[in-house]
């Protein structure tokens, strides 16, 4: 039986009554035939109506043959944290809360990845309760928290406690990306752009900072292949080979190895966006033991089955091709798939 886990796709129950994060009317949103139009931060955004319909992601999802989804919601808790006057682990809680909501009502083939910030130490308390009671399989971080990157020393807790408990961890850019206020205003250039670029930045800042070296068990997701991430894996390694001589020290590379070293030894990366080149690349950088299967969809409502037709049609083994839609997300998530195929 052929089986596909979508690991890259976002359920947001917004259109829920009251306002218990005490946020009003922050994201200024307003109805634009069934999507819902606001302008954060100065970044106009449609959010696309089947964001928010369940019912409708999961027959979609079906019908194009995905038997298994990890769902999330990235933006809100680190979008309004910032305005909340609740803590920021109360809107974390606040938003994981409503993934856990929605994927108990699909329990055979859906299960949930958390939010927090790893930024704070105090968030891990939040994630020891979703991989724990909740029973959520990862935790799906934004790649930046209000600006900041996560290979700060004020996140070696968070990676310790990750590396110490094995938990996957799936990155994905914030709403708000590193650039916002670069021109990105226009032509939706914030997600387009800003977003990849996100990832991109924090990756190497992970890989550059030497993160790896002081947590060299750590295993980690890259959303949308990595970002940017690729095109720019030549230009760290001719940095680091290049040297710092010279620098000061809080401007030196301090990785031990070259840095495109870690890409086999500590990433792995989704599918996501739509771009068969580019998935042939990662396919080949990262080998088909670190690529999953992943879609955006929901928020990026178009229909999962052209994501599934780009891995069809890249010419891989039958083996390599179920790595690729499945085996590897239920051996990184530890979804337990494998045991639920074998004859009773
Ligand atoms: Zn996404």
């Amino acid at each position: 039986m052929s089986q596909i886990v979508d690991i890259h796709t976002h359920y947001s129950g917004r259109s829920k009554g009251g306002d218990p994060l005490g946020v009003g009317g922050a994201m200024r949103s307003v109805r634009v035939g069934r999507n819902m139009y606001s302008d954060y931060k100065g970044m106009p955004n449609l959010a696309h109506y089947e964001l928010g319909d369940f019912q409708l992601q999961q027959e979609v999802s079906h019908r194009a043959g995905i038997t298994y989804r990890l769902m999330s919601n990235p933006f809100p808790s680190e979008v309004l944290s910032e305005i909340s006057p609740r803590s920021s682990i109360d809107v974390c809680k606040h938003f994981n809360d409503e993934i856990a909501e929605i994927v108990a009502t699909a329990p055979n083939d859906t299960r949930g990845l958390g939010s927090v910030n790893p930024l704070e130490k105090n968030h891990i308390r939040e994630a020891e309760r979703l991989m724990g009671p909740v029973g959520f399989k990862g935790l799906h971080l934004v790649t930046s928290w209000h600006g900041a990157f996560l290979d700060d020393e004020a996140a070696f807790a968070f990676w310790e406690y990750a590396q110490d408990k094995n938990v996957p961890i799936f990155l994905h850019p914030p709403r708000v990306p590193i650039g916002a206020n670069q021109q990105m205003d226009q032509y939706k250039l914030d997600e387009l752009v800003g977003r990849p670029f996100d990832t991109t930045m924090c990756a190497a800042r992970m890989i550059l900072s030497g993160l790896f070296d002081r947590f060299p068990r750590l295993q980690i997701c890259l959303a949308h292949m990595g970002g940017g991430l690729l095109p720019c894996i030549g230009r760290l390694d001719f940095g680091w080979q290049l040297g710092c001589e010279g620098m000061p020290e809080r401007a030196a590379i301090k990785c031990k190895n070259l840095p495109s070293t870690y890409l086999r030894r500590n990433l792995h990366v989704d599918i996501m966006g739509g771009w068969a080149p580019h998935v042939r690349e990662a396919l080949e950088v990262f080998g088909p033991d670190r690529v999953m299967f992943g879609t955006d969809y929901g928020p990026i409502p178009v229909d999962p089955k052209e994501h599934v037709e780009i891995v069809r049609a890249m010419g891989l083994s039958p083996d390599d091709e179920e790595k690729v839609f499945w085996k590897n997300a239920d051996a990184f998530f530890d979804l337990g798939l494998s045991t639920r195929l074998r004859p009773s």
